[in-house]
């Protein structure tokens, strides 16, 4: 049985824990938390890093610090995980999804500017697989009607955008606010965890308050202030040590990981391209100025009725490929409070798109068998 994700441990992990346990000071912001967050700004090169409990915490932060007040708009792609738009909506915010592009399930770059009206405050990116989105072109909306820009880079560790003077940054270097997930279904783990990246000082202040429960706690730590209290409104959004010790064991090792992950995506291509395309299905499509990760492979079946009969076959064959996203606007949820606009490409997503096993301790030669039953059942299909 080869399962779709396996959580990967360094070995580390307890070690770190212990020690922190050892330390006697178990709440957050502590040694691993600021080991974890220096990381994130000296090595990533985002201005500020501040840890969550998780990347759905980090966009509720996001939607605080934008202010977000009932009937503003929020635009952001339908094809992405609930987190991205329910942080949003628990400010009141009407949220305008946007479709994805034709070669790509990311948001489609050319849809978002007839969206913004007088109403909008924000853009959410999502960079999704951690393949870039075109920020040269959504920053430049956004700054033309001064929008804040948030990267959900969920997927997005490692992976960059090049501007087109030759620039390269990290995604979750170039919005005013990003965020991170460090669930166990991400490149890098600690179970539940998230970051908060800031890169508009403007809000670094008030970011720490939000954080630290709407108190200025972390300013007293630094001892800029000789006594805290509540002087705004916050929530606990920081992690307990035990997680920033359990995340700073594997992002101590990121660079091992992302080569394991990358290995095992290419070994999907190698095996699959040129073997399939002609039965109709498509595989990942990555813009010259976006880079791959090693987040997820997915592909892009011909028909739902093809999709539903590999994932049928490969699960029967002990391979647990899946699907994902349902579209945003077609959920139970939201789809009496979309605006009607129909969305094509996130709905072709929605009904084609499936994903292959891919975790660190995925064997190469387990990716070659996955793909030969593969290639063997697109056969068969193509007989029925
Ligand atoms: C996983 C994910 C989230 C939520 O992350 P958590 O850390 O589980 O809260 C948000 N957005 C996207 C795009 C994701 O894939």
């Amino acid at each position: 049985m080869i399962p779709f994700n396996k959580p990967f441990t360094t070995g580390n992990e307890l070690i770190y824990i212990a020690d922190a346990v050892a330390l006697g000071k178990l709440s957050g912001n502590g040694k691993y938390t600021k080991l974890a967050q220096d990381f994130f700004e000296e090595s990533i090169g985002i201005k500020k890093a501040l840890l969550t409990t998780s990347c759905t915490d980090a966009l509720e932060m996001c939607a605080l610090l934008l202010d977000i007040q009932p009937g503003d708009e929020v635009i952001m792609p339908s094809f992405t995980f609930v987190s991205t738009a329910n942080a949003f909506i628990l400010r009141g915010a009407k949220i305008v999804f946007v479709d994805s592009r034709s070669d790509h399930p990311g948001m489609d770059e050319s849809g978002i500017e007839s969206l913004i009206t007088q109403k909008t405050k924000a853009i959410v990116v999502v960079h999704y697989g951690g393949i870039a989105c075109d920020m040269e072109k959504i920053l430049s909306m956004a700054s033309q009607h001064e929008l804040a820009v948030v990267e959900d880079a969920a997927h997005s560790i490692g992976s960059t955008y090049s501007f087109s003077n030759g620039k390269r940054k990290h995604l979750g270097t170039i919005g005013h606010l990003c965020t991170y997930s460090f669930h166990e279904t991400k490149n890098i783990s600690s179970g539940e965890g998230g970051l908060l990246g800031i890169n508009d000082e403007r809000f670094s202040n008030r970011a720490e308050i939000i954080w630290e429960k709407g108190t200025n706690r972390t300013s007293f730590f630094r001892g800029e202030v000789d006594k805290y209290g509540w002087v705004d409104i916050g929530s606990s959004f920081l992690p307990s040590e035990v997680t920033a010790a359990f995340l700073w064991a594997q992002l101590e090792q990121l660079d091992k990981i992302q080569k394991k992950r990358i290995q095992i995506w290419e070994r999907y291509w190698e095996n699959l391209f040129g073997k399939v395309e002609e039965y109709g299905i498509k595989l990942p499509f990555i813009p010259g100025f976006a880079t791959k990760n090693g987040n997820m492979f997915y592909l892009v079946a011909k028909s739902t009725a093809q999709r539903d009969y590999l994932l049928a076959e490969l699960n029967a064959a002990g391979v647990l490929a899946v699907f994902h996203y349902q579209s945003l606007h077609q959920s139970a949820y939201f789809q009496m409070k979309h605006d009607g606009r129909v969305l094509p490409n996130a709905d072709h997503y929605s009904d084609l798109l499936f994903r292959l096993p891919l975790y660190f301790d995925l064997d190469l030669d387990q990716v070659d068998d996955i793909c030969e039953i593969l290639i063997d059942r697109v056969k068969e299909f193509s007989k029925t």
